[in-house]
């Protein structure tokens, strides 16, 4: 007999984005109203989405509403975020990893100061696919509508995005949660959903850049030599293929002599694959847990970096003072951490504890950080800082 098949619903990270008041949470609220009709969700009111739970992510504290439902094709983990300084540490300190956002703008105010904030956030921390949901559009008429979709089109573009292809939907949530079945009402909400179904595909590893591994562990194998151990990030990792050991300092040649899952020799292994890796001629003294193993000639080794930063207040455990130019921590990031001086923008002669902005900095040693990669900075083992890579420099 034939086993049935069992087809698992792939998962979807998603979250509302946008100025305050423009309707995040209504339209959250409208998502798990119409599914749970369905009950392909559990409907969440506005208040309990509005009341959401304080959650520690790495020593901040975030307001955030995590709420799964799901469509006919996937499911989703969805994230709103009540107040823009929610929204900003969320992102910054990658609380929640969304893979596709719901850029919500309402039709009678167009794109806001923190519409662009946000755009630009979510730029720099790589998320790929936004959908723009134009709300409260029960306010305006036809040709302002068209109006705040050319403006949001350019503004998509000015950040990076694909402005002429971006799916944009008209719609109101407040009317969707009152259950109006007309245009802007459900329906709009509706077709939300499909175009989040369609537009977003399913989340693939990047098997064409070159391959990349931080090094977990090493150990010595008698009579072969070095291992490392990690999780590939990206790529294909070939049995003979050159590669770098790159880390604090240190760019060192080497060819992958063997590679193994799961204790067995294979010709390549993919990202995602958990491998221990033969490295020729390498000395394990050499070695680093924070280090990494990438094709020949593939990364860039410096010590300049730029970063979106954000200082945690007081209250979440941070500083007290302010901070000035030349201030120096120490800097964690997966698993190593290192020596750091941290440089505001030349016009800014000081940021304070709760204040987020673009900082330079500089590492003791070379590292390879990429764009989007996450940080904290810690004071005698306490987290006062969290943030992003959004530039490398030479
Ligand atoms: P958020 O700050 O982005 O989460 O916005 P909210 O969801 O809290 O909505 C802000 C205000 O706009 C509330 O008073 C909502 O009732 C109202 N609102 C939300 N969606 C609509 C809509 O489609 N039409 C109208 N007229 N008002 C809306
Ligand atoms: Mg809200």
């Amino acid at each position: 007999a034939t086993e049935p098949q069992f087809v698992e619903k792939k998962h979807c990270n998603i979250g509302t984005i946008g100025h305050v008041d423009h309707g995040k949470t209504t339209l959250t609220a409208a998502i798990t109203k119409i599914l749970a009709k369905d009950g392909l969700a559990q409907y969440v009111s506005y208040d309990e989405i509005d009341r959401a739970p304080e959650e520690k992510a790495r020593g901040i504290t975030i307001n955030a509403a995590h709420i799964g439902y799901s469509t006919k094709l996937r499911h989703y983990a969805h994230t709103d975020c009540p107040g823009h300084a929610d929204f900003i540490r969320n992102m910054i300190s990658g609380a929640s990893q969304m893979d596709a956002a719901v850029l919500v703008v309402a039709a009678n105010d167009g794109p806001m100061p923190q519409t662009r904030e946000h755009l630009l956030l979510a730029k720099q921390v790589g998320i790929q696919y936004i959908i723009v949901f134009i709300n409260k559009a029960d306010l305006v008429d036809g040709e302002l509508l068209e109006l705040v979709e050319i403006e949001m089109r350019e503004l998509l573009s000015d950040f990076g995005y694909d402005g002429n292809t971006v799916p944009m939907i008209c719609g109101s949530a407040m009317k969707a949660l009152n259950g109006d079945e007309s245009e802007f009402g459900a329906p709009s909400i509706r077709k939300l959903l499909s175009t989040m179904d369609e537009y977003v595909p399913p989340i693939v590893r990047d098997l064409s850049s070159p391959f990349l591994m931080p090094i977990d562990n090493a150990f010595t194998v008698p009579g072969r030599g070095t291992v490392v151990v990690g999780t590939i990030k990206r790529g294909i990792m070939k049995k003979n293929a050159e590669a770098d050991l790159l880390g604090f300092g240190q760019n060192i040649k080497t060819t992958i002599s063997d590679v193994q899952i799961f204790k067995n020799s294979v010709p390549e292994a993919l990202a995602g694959d958990n491998v221990g890796v033969l490295l020729r001629g390498m000395k394990i003294k050499s070695v680093q847990t924070g280090m990494l193993l990438t094709a020949a000639k593939s990364c860039f080794l410096t010590n300049h970096y730029k970063a979106k930063i954000y200082f945690l207040t007081r209250n979440e455990g941070g500083r007290r003072k302010p901070i000035f130019s030349k201030y120096s921590q120490q800097m964690f990031s997966g698993t190593w951490n290192i020596a750091v001086r941290i440089d505001l923008e030349p016009t800014q002669q000081m940021m304070m504890p709760g204040d987020h902005g673009e900082v330079y900095l500089t590492l003791l040693e070379d590292m390879v950080m990429t764009v989007g990669q996450p940080f904290t900075v810690r004071e005698n083992n306490v987290t006062v800082a969290t943030g992003i890579i959004t530039e490398t420099r030479s």
